[in-house]
């Protein structure tokens, strides 16, 4: 979260207020924070390497789009409460992943895909290692190193 934003208001709002909101579907959750203004619609889930975060209030223009609402799911995620999709990989995060950029370098990930995408990230990018990712998510390490080499392929191998 940007550091210079933490003692500002939507974040004191995020952090004191509760969310009677909930999910609306993969991509969006109602968030109605309990000091009031009522409900707003946001967007929220990962997306290529970064986060899609996108709300309706008036407050979102503002602090680089970080309102209270924005502020309040980044903090409910940080602790466990809320769990986030990633619209390509499908891969369900209950804590922002190591791999997760929010001014990530314009590399053309859409040509990966879901499964490359999914290797990409966590081998080389958050760097989990093939053999550990091939074990949590029950697959051979021969099968990530021919997703990840498929990947490096296609975004050029300039990594
Ligand atoms: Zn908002």
């Amino acid at each position: 979260m940007p550091e210079q934003l933490t003692s500002s208001t939507p974040w004191e709002r995020a952090q004191t207020e509760v969310d009677q909101g909930g999910p609306i579907n993969d991509a969006e959750r109602m968030v109605r924070l309990s000091g009031g203004e009522g409900s707003h619609r946001v967007t929220w889930a990962l997306q290529g390497q970064t986060l899609l975060a996108d709300c309706d209030c008036r407050g979102h223009r503002f602090n680089d789009g970080w309102c209270a609402h924005v502020a309040s799911l980044w903090w409910q995620w940080v602790r466990g409460r809320i769990v986030v999709s990633h619209l390509h990989t499908g891969r369900d995060y209950p804590e922002p992943p190591a791999w997760l950029r929010f001014d990530p370098p314009s590399r053309p990930l859409d040509d990966l895909s879901p499964a490359e995408l999914d290797a990409f990230l966590h081998c080389d990018v958050a760097d989990a290692g093939v053999r550990p990712f091939a074990r949590r998510t029950d697959r051979s390490p021969g099968t990530i190193g021919n997703l990840l080499a498929s990947a490096r392929e296609k975004l050029g191998g300039d990594l």
